[in-house]
């Protein structure tokens, strides 16, 4: 397929704008980038998609979701309102997890993923629980993935909360996955990728991380897992352990290069050396922190240290415009300092450093995933933005901060696959997926 009369932003280094720009996608990578003219004649019998002037770019990662969130949307909750982290835990989110079915668990998946294509998210990371069903929970996850068409990283949220036999199940599952992942990794198909999945420190036992540690190792494996997102984590681990949250879980070997940690919001400057020297990856998330009232992570030092931060939403919607733009005012605010994370740096997240964490998750996507480049995966968005000052790519950040948004997200286009081509869903029906989400959530508000 040739795109054509786009104008290109490569997100590369440096990054570059292709005015009057064309890419041409064969199979599952981007094979040729240029201007339209020079294109049109060396592809003259490639099927055409004009963009008509929008933005094309290369398509969105989400680095922390949870789909199983889906249903809370206008839940109402019985008794007095959440005061504090571990009460909003218990009050929705494990209430929530434990009344899930299996077809609940797939239709919370189609609802974000719907979401997701329309607001040009190509590739997300999920954690993903369902307390009560557990086994091959993560494959329904994987259906409505394969059904949408994008990319995923899966993922079970191992817990001791419910006992042993629940903390026993989501082991099993994350091992059932990562095996079938990795199986189909090794048959070519880069939609699926699995991790081992933990909760977090404070319902976590000892013995139940060296259960995970052991056989993460043999599978080859790192973590996603929620880290130091509240003070109570780092109590719980002090009570626990006697020592802060990083600490303890670099003490049960969980920290590294192909771990994943979300939040990182009460980490001192020993930690955040421990996550640098370790090479593990984090993941910031301004809207849930705001949303939950748990703090203000110190991004601009675990940046400027050098550790891989990137951007995920931890089950808010699916617009990772949405989530630059908080993340961008989050930090300026929290600090006092407008100076604070200007606009390139939360680009470097949401882009580069996502790209990279994707990478670890899919090897077989290779270095370019994240751009447009000849060789990088056909992952494509075209954008509706009519720039109303000059856009440049040294300005770039600016206008996508305070210009563009996902809801101008017009075609979305994944391993050469157009899941939505002029704002038309072409592999999930919206509006039977929403209407059967409804009578499922409608439901589950009941048992819960
Ligand atoms: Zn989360």
């Amino acid at each position: 397929m040739l795109i054509t009369h786009g104008t290109l932003v490569t997100m590369g280094t440096p990054n570059e704008l292709v005015s009057d720009g064309a890419l041409y996608l064969k199979g599952e990578q981007i094979a040729d980038l240029g201007r339209s003219a020079e294109l049109e004649a060396r592809y003259p019998h490639a099927e055409r998609l004009d963009a008509a002037g929008r933005l094309v770019l290369p398509g969105l990662i989400c680095a922390h979701t949870h789909f199983y969130g889906a249903f809370a949307r206008g839940m109402a909750l019985t008794g007095d309102p959440a005061a504090n982290f571990p009460e909003i835990l218990e009050k929705l989110w494990w209430r929530l997890d434990k009344a899930l079915w299996p077809e609940d668990v797939r239709y919370s998946a189609l609802v974000c993923l719907v979401d997701a294509v329309r607001h040009g998210t190509t590739t997300l990371i999920d954690h993903h629980a369902s307390q009560h069903h557990i086994t091959g929970s993560l494959d329904e996850i994987a259906a409505a993935v394969d059904q949408a068409g994008v990319r995923a990283c899966l993922c079970y949220e191992v817990t001791d909360r419910d006992g042993e036999q629940a903390a026993r199940e989501g082991i099993g599952e994350n091992a059932r996955f990562v095996r079938l992942a990795q199986a189909r990794q090794r048959d070519g198909d880069q939609h699926i990728a699995a991790t081992f999945g933990l909760h977090a420190s404070l319902t976590l036992s000892d013995a139940t991380l060296k259960t995970c540690v052991d056989l993460a190792g043999q599978l080859g494996t790192g973590f996603h897992l929620h880290v130091a997102e509240d003070k109570a984590d780092v109590a719980d681990s002090l009570r626990k352990s006697a020592l802060r949250v990083v600490e303890r879980l670099k003490k049960a070997r969980i920290l590294g290069p192909s771990t994943l940690a979300a939040h990182c919001v009460h980490v001192d400057r020993i930690e955040t050396e421990m996550l640098l020297d370790s090479g593990t990856m984090v993941v910031h998330n301004p809207r849930s922190n705001m949303n939950n009232a748990v703090g203000t992570a110190d991004l601009p030092w675990m940046l400027k240290i050098g550790i891989p931060v990137g951007l995920g939403n931890d089950g808010f919607s699916n617009n990772m415009f949405t989530e630059m733009a908080a993340a961008y005012l989050a930090h300026k605010q929290a600090k006092g300092d407008p100076r604070t994370l200007p606009g390139d740096q939360v680009l470097g997240m949401a882009w580069d450093h996502n790209a990279r964490i994707v990478r670890t998750f899919f090897p077989g996507l290779g270095a370019q995933i994240g751009l447009l480049a000849a060789g990088a995966p056909a992952d494509v968005v075209l954008v509706d933005y009519e720039p109303p000052t000059p856009l440049t790519a040294g300005n770039l950040p600016w206008h996508m901060l305070f210009g563009m948004d996902g809801t101008g997200v017009d075609t979305t286009i994944v391993a050469g696959r157009v899941l939505m081509r002029h704002r038309e869903l072409l592999t999930l029906d919206e509006a039977a997926i929403a209407a059967r989400a409804r009578e499922l959530a409608g439901k589950l508000w009941k048992r819960i």
